[in-house]
């Protein structure tokens, strides 16, 4: 077990969150007293999944406080392919509508690849159409997926280092893994990206500067996987004896890193707040704002 030896910055990641959201919320009042409509998200939930309710409720309450209009649009978890991509036209055609998400994940036997293709990519705020993604591998502007968003902000608002360093990324997945490797890369990091298949995970680890955990696997990250002064940030959500934990064992982690963050308050708050500055761009982009 590696000796504790660095102060060890936990980030506050709902600190950094609502300070951007009181910036947008200004920025809407501002258009708002110039006459302008309120920037809107329509969001698409199939199914009664819980945690996917929860998100949503969250994702929604997060839009009335910055004074965005939210709109849900419910089916019911036998709803077929074809409902959900009917949905997802006539978002696309409503001009009041700025930014659409299809929540995830969708009910066995519809592709979500086919639903994120039919998104309009100047209101795909998830970042997930084959444009959006496209775009970010060419580096050219577009709507990136949230999360690896809000891990980059986290990044450069607490300095940590990118150029030459060497960032781990565990988890390969179109939602984090592989945008965020993408994001780092733009930043002249060296990138790893590991998965299941990643043979001796913890040694790739040991050698990272920046390492992003987004496997989903309770704790998996051990103390003695990080580098002393590495930049560790934590993506998991899983629940254990109905608890939720990170992938990464915080406290052991804690006088190793140079920079952690918390499972609760960390990269979470900085998702949601990614998704309304999307689609706040995709108002400003839309209306010309
Ligand atoms: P996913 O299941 O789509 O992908 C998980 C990835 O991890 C896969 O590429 C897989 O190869 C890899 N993996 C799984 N087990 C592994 C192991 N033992 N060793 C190495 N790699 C392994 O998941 P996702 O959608 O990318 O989400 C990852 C985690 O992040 C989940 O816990 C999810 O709940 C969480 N998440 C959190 C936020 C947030 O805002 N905090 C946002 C998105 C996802």
């Amino acid at each position: 077990m590696p000796t504790p030896q660095h102060e060890t910055v936990v980030v506050d990641g709902l600190a950094l969150a609502q300070d951007l959201r009181k910036q947008m919320a200004e920025e809407i009042g501002r258009l708002q007293n110039a006459g302008r409509r309120a920037p809107c998200l329509a969001v698409v939930l199939v199914g009664d999944d819980p945690a996917s309710a929860s998100y949503i409720k969250g994702k929604r309450r997060a839009c009335t406080r910055i004074g965005m209009d939210s709109r849900e649009h419910d089916l019911p978890g036998t709803a077929s392919e074809a409902e959900i991509l009917d949905v997802v036209t006539s978002l696309n055609a409503d001009d009041g509508v700025d930014g659409i998400l299809v929540q995830l994940p969708l009910p066995k036997g519809v592709d979500a690849n086919r639903v994120a293709a039919a998104v309009d990519p100047a209101k795909d705020v998830d970042g997930l159409s084959p444009t959006n993604a496209g775009l970010l591998f060419q580096d050219e502007p577009g709507l990136y997926a949230c999360t690896p968003l809000g891990i980059m902000e986290i990044l450069d608002r607490y300095e940590v280092p990118l150029e030459g360093a060497h960032a781990v990324v565990i988890g390969r997945s179109q939602i984090v893994g592989k945008p965020v490797s993408m994001l780092l890369l733009r930043r002249n990091a060296t990138v790893t990206l590991c998965h299941s298949r990643t043979r001796d995970l913890a040694a790739v680890c040991r050698s990272a500067d920046v390492l992003v955990a987004a496997a989903g696997v309770p704790r998996m990250v051990a103390p003695d996987w990080v580098r002393p002064g590495a930049a560790v940030i934590d993506v998991g959500v899983s629940e254990v004896d109905g608890e939720l934990v990170g992938d990464v064992d915080f406290e052991g982690v804690r006088g190793i890193a140079s920079l952690v963050t918390p499972h609760r308050r960390g990269v979470g708050p900085m998702t949601i707040t990614m998704l309304l500055r999307n689609t706040l761009d995709a108002y400003r982009r839309r209306t010309g704002a």
